[in-house]
């Protein structure tokens, strides 16, 4: 990835991992490696491991690994570029302005920029009302009335927008052009009188940041009745409410360690539940969840909690956004909180109410998505055959959704219970359902490691390392091709092609061209401590594995020689066969 005399090789060259890792990882020195509790699985005793000398990390329990780049990618979740720029920045070296390509695009790039800092002055404005003024007062105390105190407030920078209708349009007017407050989102203009007004009005305002924490709009709650109760920024060129979840650039790094989210409908929700202590959340800020925003949850993990409001948009809301949830191979479980006394509870209120406590013994009890289905469905009329028929095929398209062909017919013989399902129709029709699905997975690459025999892992060591003899030794390699058929094999190939260029040998890229399984057992073999390596230790390898070599040729012979072949073929392989016998027994 790192071309040769471009920016990423010159800062992989200059970049420190242990420095890059480490300001994620407490990292401690164990042998000639840094150790350290992995960040991409949960674990108790260290198996995360750091080289320094070959710049490489890998974790000997979930088995990632590679370099610096790769590294701040998983962590940050973002592009090779992005990740250049980090890594450069964070080990103090300049990053060459990126060209534009053209004059429009120049021009975007610095009006969304503005746009982003008109969205920090608002914030601060808002903030300054809340704290500061009569009517930021009383907006104060409906807050703590809702169970939000100072922390909470300056936490997730809860401010207020006055009553005036103008106050930030003359706060901002000073410094923006009209065309670029009405673009903004945060002023609108009067349609009859072209008049310019503020859009938040008598509002709690909520921050809305986009996942690398800049704020890009707003959400707003009506302080007394008026409509709509929640009002948020439209869309604008920096935000659209589809690619953004409130939370998430708060949420990352709990999202990566726990590897599950909780989804709630509303800003309210989610700051209840992360002042809960659960910061694994996120709302899709509206009532479905739309694509591009379970591509970015994705990133971060594939299985979530969905915990909507249990109203009837809440409900429908939940079921859409199951479906694209299942699309998208998320493992799903859907969390329906029992009403308090005889309202409707969402999580705000629920943990409001009844404690934290009682909210995480819920999520953790939290069923998988077909059992709500079929509470769901249960709740209609089953009385009729029509009312059945209609609850199976509210059911159906969720079945066909479950990627696991046996759990989907587990499910349907469950649905067929629970509904006491006994037409034979019916029976037929979930039955099919089971053994068809919509979109069918990928088979993911088995991950598990392998134990190579000792030789193969000295040897592969020594052409990733001896600079002394390394060249030769895959010159002797290659010719007799000795690691023809072993479980190394791949291994062996890339090594050989890399020691043969001439260049040194660089783990990661030689990593990147082999499969996942090959490329974590090359980077296993590469932490083992061992002892310099010696051209005599690399010629007894060899040596084993010519008689390794030999073992499985005699082994060959000695099958079609009781293949019974012709009279001339067997005196050829009997032949053989001695000559091999022969040399087994000389390397004795
Ligand atoms: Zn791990």
């Amino acid at each position: 990835m790192a071309e040769a005399g471009s920016f990423a090789d010159k800062v992989k060259q200059q970049a420190d991992i242990v420095r890059v890792v480490g300001e994620y990882v407490r990292l401690k020195k164990s042998g000639q490696n840094f150790t350290g509790l992995c960040p991409f699985h949960a674990e108790k005793s260290p198996s995360f491991a750091v080289h320094p000398t070959k710049q490489i990390y890998h974790c000997f329990g979930c088995g990632v690994g590679g370099d610096v780049f790769k590294f701040v990618m998983e962590m940050e979740k973002c592009a090779f570029p992005e990740a250049i720029r980090i890594v450069a920045e964070k080990c103090g070296i300049a990053v060459p302005r990126q060209k534009e390509r053209s004059p429009e695009e120049r021009k975007e790039n610095h009006q969304r920029s503005v746009l982003v800092e008109m969205h920090r002055e608002a914030q601060t404005f808002f903030v300054k009302q809340l704290e500061g003024t009569l009517e930021g007062k009383a907006a104060r105390a409906y807050l703590e009335d809702r169970g939000l105190d100072k922390d909470a407030i300056s936490q997730f920078g809860i401010g207020y927008a006055p009553s005036g209708g103008d106050a930030l349009l003359r706060h901002l007017k000073s410094k923006y052009n009209e065309k670029l407050l009405v673009e903004s989102g945060l002023v609108s203009r009067d349609q009859s009188a072209g008049r310019l007004f503020d859009r938040f009005r008598r509002r709690i305002t909520f921050p809305i940041s986009n996942e690398s924490g800049k704020i890009v709009a707003f959400g707003a709650r009506a302080l007394g009745d008026d409509m709509p109760k929640y009002l948020n920024s439209p869309e604008t060129p920096v935000y659209s409410k589809s690619n953004v979840l409130y939370h998430m650039d708060r949420a990352k790094d709990a999202l990566r360690r726990q590897d599950f989210a909780i989804l709630v409908e509303g800003y309210m929700d989610a700051i209840a539940v992360a002042r809960a202590g659960i910061s694994n959340v996120v709302a899709s800020c509206g009532t479905s969840l739309a694509e591009p925003q379970i591509k970015l949850l994705g990133r971060f993990t594939k299985r979530v909690i969905v915990n909507y409001d249990p109203d009837t948009a809440g409900q429908s809301a939940t079921e859409r956004s199951l479906a694209l949830l299942l699309e998208h191979d998320f493992e799903v479980r859907v969390l329906a909180l029992p009403p308090i006394g005889n309202k409707k509870a969402d999580p705000d209120l629920f943990i409001r109410e009844r404690g934290k406590e009682e909210y995480l013994k819920l999520l953790k009890d939290a069923p998988p998505y077909v059992d709500y289905l079929i509470v769901r469905a249960r709740q209609m009329d089953l009385t009729t055959g029509e009312g059945k028929l209609r609850a199976v095929n509210f059911l159906m398209p969720y079945v066909q959704r479950i990627p696991n062909r046996i759990l989907r017919s587990e499910w349907a013989t469950r649905i067929a219970q629970q509904l006491r399902v006994d037409e034979p129709v019916l029976r037929a029709a979930l039955s099919k359902a089971a053994t068809e699905r919509r979109s069918e997975v990928r088979t993911q690459p088995e991950l598990v490691g392998r134990a190579a025999k000792p030789v193969e892992r000295r040897l592969i060591r020594m052409l990733a390392e001896a600079e002394g003899f390394r060249v030769e030794l895959a010159k002797q390699l290659q010719n007799a091709r000795l690691y023809q058929g072993l479980e190394t094999e791949k291994i062996f190939v890339a090594l050989v092609i890399a020691s043969l260029s001439g260049q040194p040998v660089q783990a990661t890229e030689v990593g990147a061209v082999l499969e996942d399984r090959d490329r974590r057992l090359l980077f296993e073999i590469l932490f083992e401590e061992a002892n310099e390596p010696t051209w005599e230790e690399a010629m007894s390898c060899i040596e084993a594995l010519q008689h390794r070599h030999a073992e499985r040729e005699l082994a060959d012979v000695q099958r079609s020689i009781e293949a019974n072949p012709a009279a001339p073929e067997l005196r050829g392989l009997l032949e053989k066969k001695q000559e091999l016998m022969r040399r087994l027994a000389a390397a004795r």
